[in-house]
């Protein structure tokens, strides 16, 4: 296909509001796309490469600045082209805005866009499939001087096109195409161009994440084709996501919730193959969340899979940064670790990482993904089990790298593993619907990390007690009061939500108004106001208030409240209704 013409195409669309005007016309592009469907479907989405691939051209946008405005004549420079950007406000505009055609044949002397093209000019002799062979050219140009050799390529590219070929270009090139086709346009265009169901082209598309592949083979092999398409180990899936909710939401929907805890680390999925596609040695990859490879990074988790798992398999989970002890550390510990690219065995020395798995969507040749939870997790369980003990009778607290599933409609199950999960250091607990099938990508209700759900309350902070281990030098584990009249009653300890870094914090202002300690118990005089959230409020003989909050969490010191500013023991009562 012309780029001209699919210049056009997505001109058209381009200025087209209505979705389904927009499916039909990306669906008579895909019809029209002949031997460069793969790469017409990609380019209507602004990729150059397919979802899964993490390949990109690896350049800034002064490079294409650099090109547009080489290609735009002698009088411009990348400033000038920058300029306009900064007054019209769209890199496409910018670069349909210049003339390209005083460059007329100099294209010749940078490799006319690496495809060796005889006629060089204005626009209309540049073909689909030259845009994205160069676009790879650009991608794959690494070591010294490969940021010049990029800007080279794609002057060669802008040198040849024409106002409307070089808005769509420069919006490929800096991923900003903004047509308005999204996934499910691209989805339903190819099920209508092909005659396909839309549910079917959306299953071979999660399971590739290769819009082109799945237009070609809808094209080449129909449902068959398109039914047969699987999960390939080392090709990474999108990760299935959770959204806010409460438990008490989970268990009136579900009549079982599994329940995990939830790990404070970055979101990996292990792609192992034992044998490797060679034969000879394992294949090991590793991708974020985004589906962004980060094996190198993460050299432990690729010494687990070596260690651990004896067949191909695909796993879903967390990285944590631990400790030398093996607690978990926080958040931003992860990160140096993450995506680093230098220095990793030195990063290593300073903080070190464990996986924990929590979800198997491929393994020993079977896809998971339309199985429920409990299978796979059972699944999960025996991938890891295998290769840690030889018996099939082992506790799954003792298999290293699983997640625990719990399943339980028992609330007050579910706060005791809540507050497990926090005493190990962990993030609080997610709460998943055990029949629920794996929806990559989705944010869905089958997966909620719980969260309060009502309003806060500023509390009294009347108590604390010592904490323990790594935390013994910490206050902890606040008690909570709310005005009642001239005195203070509790209300419920909070213990979550809470750093090592802001319990320092925390301590340090508590300290002083330590009233008298026995053990670990600390009395401490009313200074201090908490702001706490928390699921419900219910009676509870516990308290001297009488009531109990469910789940309080920590959101922050009010410096701005004294005690008598805190809430009262009518308001608790008017918020439980
Ligand atoms: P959030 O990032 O706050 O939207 O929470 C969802 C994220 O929690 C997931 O993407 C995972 O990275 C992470 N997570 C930690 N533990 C679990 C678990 N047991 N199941 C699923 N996700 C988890």
């Amino acid at each position: 296909m012309e780029f001209a013409t699919f210049a056009d195409r997505a001109g058209t669309i381009d200025a087209e509001p209505a979705d389904l005007e927009i499916v039909a016309h990306v669906r008579e592009l895909l019809a029209e796309a002949g031997d460069d469907l793969e790469i017409v479907a990609r380019f209507a989405q602004g990729r150059v490469f397919p979802a899964w691939d993490s390949t990109t051209l690896d350049i800034g946008p002064n490079a294409c600045y650099e090109a547009i405005a080489r290609a735009a004549g002698t009088n411009v420079s990348a400033g000038d082209v920058e300029d306009r950007l900064a007054a019209v406000g769209e890199i496409g505009d910018v670069a349909a805005s210049y003339d390209f055609g005083g460059q007329r044949g100099l294209s010749a002397f940078t490799g006319g866009g690496g495809a060796g093209s005889e006629s060089e000019g204005t626009g209309g002799d540049l073909t689909v499939r030259e845009v994205s062979d160069t676009l790879e050219e650009v991608a794959a140009a690494e070591g010294s001087g490969s940021q010049d050799r990029k800007v080279d390529l794609l002057f060669g590219l802008f040198n040849r096109c024409s106002s409307e070929e070089a808005r769509y270009l420069a919006r490929i090139v800096l991923s900003e195409m903004r047509i308005g086709v999204g996934e499910g346009a691209v989805r339903d265009a190819i099920a209508e161009a092909f005659d396909v169901p839309a549910e079917r082209v959306e299953r071979a598309l999660q399971v590739s994440n290769d819009y082109g592949q799945v237009a070609r083979i809808a094209r080449e092999e129909g449902l068959e084709g398109l039914d047969a398409m699987d999960l390939e180990v080392g090709r990474p899936v999108q990760a299935m996501l959770a959204q806010a909710g409460t438990v008490t939401d989970a268990l009136e929907e579900w009549e079982e919730a599994g329940v995990e805890w939830k790990y404070d680390g970055a979101r990996v999925q292990l792609h192992h193959d034992p044998a490797g596609s060679g034969g000879a040695t394992a294949e090991t990859r590793v991708f974020s969340r985004n589906m962004e490879e980060v094996t190198d990074a993460l050299p432990e988790v690729v010494e687990f899979a070596a260690d651990h798992l004896e067949e191909p398999a695909i796993l879903d989970g967390e990285v944590v940064a631990i400790d030398a002890d093996g607690s978990p550390l926080p958040f931003q510990e992860v990160l140096k670790r993450f995506r680093r690219k230098h220095d990793v065995a030195k990063a290593r020395e300073a903080v070190s990482v464990r996986p924990v798995f929590f979800d198997c969507l491929h393994a020993g040749g079977d896809d998971l993904l339309a199985e429920p939870l409990t299978t796979r997790h059972d699944r999960l369980r025996s991938v890891l089990v295998d290769s840690t003990v030889d018996s099939g009778a082992v506790d799954d607290e003792d298999i290293e790298g699983l997640s625990l599933l719990w399943r339980t409609d028992d609330p007050e199950e579910i706060e005791s593993i809540d507050a497990d999960a926090l005493e190990a250091g962990h993030e609080g607990i997610m709460l998943k619907d055990p029949d629920s099938t794996y929806s990559p990508g989705r944010r869905g209700k089958h997966w909620r990390k719980r969260k309060p759900d009502v309003e806060t309350l500023d509390c009294v902070v009347t108590g604390a007690e010592w904490g323990e281990g790594r935390r013994a030098t910490f206050l902890g584990t606040f008690e909570l009061s709310v005005r009642a009249g001239d005195d203070l009653e509790t209300v419920g300890k909070v213990a979550t939500g809470i750093t090592d870094e802001k319990l320092a914090e925390l301590t340090e202002l508590l300290e002083p108004h330590v009233a008298a300690e026995e053990g670990q118990d600390v009395d401490l005089e009313p200074a201090v106001v908490f702001e706490v959230g928390y699921e419900e409020i219910q009676s509870s003989p516990t308290y001297s208030s009488g009531y109990a909050l469910r789940f309080p969490r920590f959101q922050g010191v009010r410096p701005d409240k004294d005690p008598a500013d805190a809430d009262s023991l009518e308001r608790l009562e008017r918020l439980r209704g």
